[in-house]
């Protein structure tokens, strides 16, 4: 098994834990793990399924430094078809440009993938089952990106492979050559909004992986299609072939500021290190029994699928003390995310407004059963205890990738509760807490959070001097 660090837990108990909440990651060795942090090569990717953790348990970690995203055919966009850079208008309000999207086609082959059937896990899926799960990803991802992308059933098919091992990659190169008529061979789906989804019979090593954008792709899952277990993976690496990379989450470790220069936040930092997956609130992160939290905000604004926010700049009018009410990210009204830019360092700040209703409800973070990672040198970093009561207001950041894409990363800004030790933190940030960017470019405070009223925030800009 070639996983990542085990932070926090024994590797017996992370066994059992993997073994419990159905979740394994195991690159097949052939193929060399992933850094994350680097734009995917052809020959140089994991095979690995998001990890999946359990809500009512303690969750699994680990895996940290491979993925599970595919790089796709050369000379196809990272980004789905029709999708521009925004525009800003003259009020600081994110417009989008040429916001295409449109009807993405899901072609479900099963694949029985050894002679045998005595081995299968997952029975076939039916012409039914089917249409139940395009709906259900059409419901998903139709809602994070405000309508732009539907999806529905191209085909649905069955296939009995014959093969003597359950290689996932080897699975998936076989099944691109012959399902539907060879549409998706030689990689010919670039550009067509079409999705090869291969659904084992045999659990396998549990694995499942998409291809990053493209507008089309392919999918391999060993972890059937249910609403409980298989879905989330679906939904994930569905994500990933409309150009989401992950959601992960960064701890500085500056006890002043909480926040460092963006060249600081990479995964291999010591700066500010940086777990991949280990973000509940978000359906890129760490795959959970029966959750779709929403998609938070940095990746949907740079993928131009969400309008609803405001950009403020020093540059663009906003020269005081701008205070701004924040909607629910996963409510349908309102400016439901902020994107600052520091008029000092140029990098972006993302701030979003994440409550226990719609899709966040089906999240654990809300679950109160605080897990924390021991991050080095003392410092912790804390997940799954945002209050249901009050949601949780908490500040993002992009991981730039070499393609153009990036990654969505939480800082941890909030010192957790009951502690005021600087090195224990979460992404919460409390009220009345005031974030100054490690540059002193601006601050932002937290005035005040209610799922009624949504969260108040004060961006206040520094002279560039
Ligand atoms: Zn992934």
């Amino acid at each position: 098994m070639q996983a990542g660090p085990v932070r926090g837990l024994s590797a017996a108990f992370f066994a059992l834990v993997l073994c419990t909440a159905g979740a394994v990651a195991t690159p097949p060795g052939n193929v060399a793990a992933d850094s994350t942090a680097k734009a995917h090569s052809a020959t140089a990717f994991a095979a690995v399924a998001p990890p999946m953790a359990s809500a009512s348990a303690a969750p699994a970690h680990g895996t940290a430094t491979t993925g599970d995203e595919l790089p796709g055919p050369s000379g196809t966009s990272p980004r789905p078809a029709g999708r521009s850079s925004l525009g800003i208008d003259a009020t600081g309000v994110g417009i989008g440009i040429g916001i295409g999207g449109g009807t993405q086609r899901i072609y479900i082959s099963v694949a029985n993938v050894t002679k045998s059937t005595s081995d299968n896990t997952y029975a076939t899926v039916s012409q039914t089952q089917a249409t139940t799960l395009a709906g259900e990803l059409n419901s998903y991802w139709s809602r994070q990106t405000d309508g732009a992308v539907s999806v529905v059933l191209g085909g649905v098919e069955q296939r009995s492979l014959g093969m003597s091992s359950c290689s996932a990659t080897a699975v998936l190169d076989a099944e691109k050559k012959v399902a539907f008529s060879g549409k998706f061979a030689n990689d010919n789906w670039g550009g067509t909004g079409d999705h090869l989804i291969v659904i084992t019979q045999e659990k396998c090593a549990q694995q499942s992986f998409g291809t990053v954008g493209g507008d089309g792709g392919t999918i391999i899952s060993n972890f059937g299609t249910s609403a409980a277990n298989g879905l989330p993976f679906l939904a994930h690496e569905f994500g990933h072939n409309l150009g989401f990379r992950h959601a992960n989450a960064t701890l500085c470790r500056n006890t002043s500021t909480y926040d460092a220069p963006q060249s600081s936040i990479t995964f291999d930092s010591t700066t500010c290190p940086t777990t991949a997956y280990d973000d509940y609130l978000d359906v890129m992160g760490y795959s959970v029994k029966s959750a779709l939290p929403h998609v938070s905000s940095p990746q949907l604004i740079e993928l131009g699928y969400l309008q609803a926010y405001r950009t403020l700049t020093s540059l663009s009018g906003a020269l005081g003390p701008v205070t701004l009410t924040l909607s629910p990210l996963a409510g349908t009204s309102g400016v439901r995310a902020a994107k600052i830019i520091d008029p000092r360092s140029g990098d972006a700040y993302y701030v979003e407004y994440r409550t226990d209703a719609g899709e966040d409800a089906t999240s654990a973070e809300f679950s109160s059963v605080q897990a924390c990672h021991s991050i080095l040198d003392g410092y912790k970093r804390c997940n799954l205890d945002s209050s249901p009561t009050y949601g949780t207001v908490r500040i993002l950041r992009t991981i730039p990738y070499d393609n153009g894409t990036v990654a969505t990363t939480t800082l941890a800004v909030g010192t957790i509760s009951g502690s005021t030790n600087k090195k224990y933190r979460h992404p919460s940030m409390a009220v009345g807490q005031v974030f100054t960017a490690y540059s002193g470019g601006f601050t932002l405070k937290l005035n005040s959070r209610s799922p009624a009223k949504g969260a108040s925030i004060t961006v206040t800009f520094k002279s560039l001097l």
